[in-house]
């Protein structure tokens, strides 16, 4: 089977390697640079708990989504570290979500709650049994919880392993052009492909197909796409410091994701924003933000700041499967999510291109079936 994969972002190129693996031959169109859209500049949480347990307007089974991704990395992770030859970035270990004001502290008990009624694991820390297993936090922290199913990688490294295993596979091209998609009778055809799979981020309702000379949108021919937004978000990395956290930290919307040569701290959500510069005043705020809840950031030094451009959609679920046009795949809009859902995007795009099966949880997030879930 002769399968085209437009963007060569995390998505993308999960979708072509596993493809690949399973004997299909792909060939990637990347309109810009590989690897360097929303999935270079994410902090790679994976964040089942965090995310998705108690998120208000969210897709009903996002938490079941996101809960599968996460359980799949450690063997993904393992696999393509055996394939590339190459760190994974995979990180194992439990994020620490803290309240650092009365209202946090509510919110904190609001996950807390919502976690035991999907059973999922975690551990109540008093602000003392917080300190003593993550030093560099405030004194003025009031509560915390250990979250187990909540874990990271350097996204970047993981970006860096995929691109190694596309370049060298025989089964897999790597083309930096857009794809020649045409439009004939309400149908997009692609010469030479038996499948087309878009995965071009927050663009992907507006990638092209033509007819007669004429330019249309994927979105025109299923609007459904249309479901597909921009959600900007900046960040920075700071230099390590004998005083750095050590554990992945949340606290309501800031974060702070140590990483082996630097520590990230994130991040805005900003509808609409499709920047990819980062504002002086607002990596300000958030610097300031995260040496409120580890006062060792206060004197370290900025190394990077920089802007990226989620694709999310209203409910925050990934649209997956196929459009309306037969042989048209998408996957895309995943938000928050996608360093987290990557691996198992993956699985279920492979299974739906190449055997023609649903997985029984993807069939919630189907083109046909993403509206009728909205909240
Ligand atoms: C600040 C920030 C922090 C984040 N933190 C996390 C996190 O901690 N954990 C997590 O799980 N997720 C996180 N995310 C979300 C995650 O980064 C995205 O959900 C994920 O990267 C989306 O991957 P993608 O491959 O769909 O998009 P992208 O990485 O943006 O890739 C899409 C690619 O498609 C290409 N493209 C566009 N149009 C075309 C075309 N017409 N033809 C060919 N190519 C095209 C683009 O150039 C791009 O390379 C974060 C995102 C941001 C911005």
């Amino acid at each position: 089977m002769r399968v085209a994969v437009l963007g060569a972002g995390i998505i993308g190129l999960t979708c072509a390697v596993e493809l690949a693996a399973r004997g299909a031959t792909v060939t990637i169109f990347e309109k810009s640079q590989p690897g360097r859209g929303a999935s270079w500049a994410a902090a790679g949480m994976l964040a089942p708990a965090f995310e998705a347990a108690n998120q208000p307007g969210q897709h009903p089974h996002l938490f079941e989504l996101c809960r599968a991704g996460a359980a799949l990395w450690p063997q993904w992770a393992k696999r393509l570290e055996a394939v590339s030859q190459m760190p994974s970035g995979f990180y194992g270990k439990a994020t620490l979500a803290v309240a650092m004001s009365v209202d946090a502290e509510a919110r904190l008990r609001a996950l807390q709650a919502a976690m035991v009624s999907k059973n999922i694991a975690f551990e109540a820390l008093s602000p003392a049994e917080a300190m003593s297993s993550e030093p560099a936090l405030s004194g003025k922290m009031r509560s915390a919880l250990r979250l187990p199913t909540d874990m990271q990688v350097d996204n970047r490294a993981t970006l860096r392993a995929l691109l190694a295993i596309c370049q060298r596979s025989p089964r897999i091209s790597l083309i930096l052009q857009e794809a020649a998609l045409k439009l004939k009778e309400d149908r997009i055809t692609h010469d030479g492909f038996d499948a087309t799979l878009v995965c071009a981020g927050w663009q992907t309702a507006v990638v092209s197909a033509f007819e007669q000379g004429q330019r249309f949108r994927l979105a025109d021919v299923d609007p459904v796409l249309d479901e597909i937004d921009c959600y900007g978000g900046q960040m920075l990395s700071v230099h390590r410091s004998s005083a750095s956290p050590m554990t992945t930290i949340r606290a309501d919307d800031v974060y702070i994701v140590p990483k082996t040569d630097r520590t990230i701290i994130g991040a805005t959500v900003e509808p609409g924003r499709t920047l990819d510069t980062a504002e002086a005043h607002v990596i300000a705020d958030l610097k300031q933000r995260a040496a409120e809840i580890c006062p060792a950031i206060r004197d370290v030094e900025i190394i990077e700041t920089w802007a990226g451009i989620r694709p999310g959609t209203h409910n925050h679920a990934p649209i997956l499967g196929q459009t309306t046009s037969p042989g048209l795949y998408v996957a895309s809009g995943h938000y928050r999510n996608g360093i987290l859902l990557a691996p198992l995007t993956a699985q279920i795009m492979a299974d739906m291109i190449l055997d023609g099966s649903v997985m029984k949880l993807a069939g919630a997030f189907s083109p046909g079936q993403f509206m009728s879930a909205a909240v």
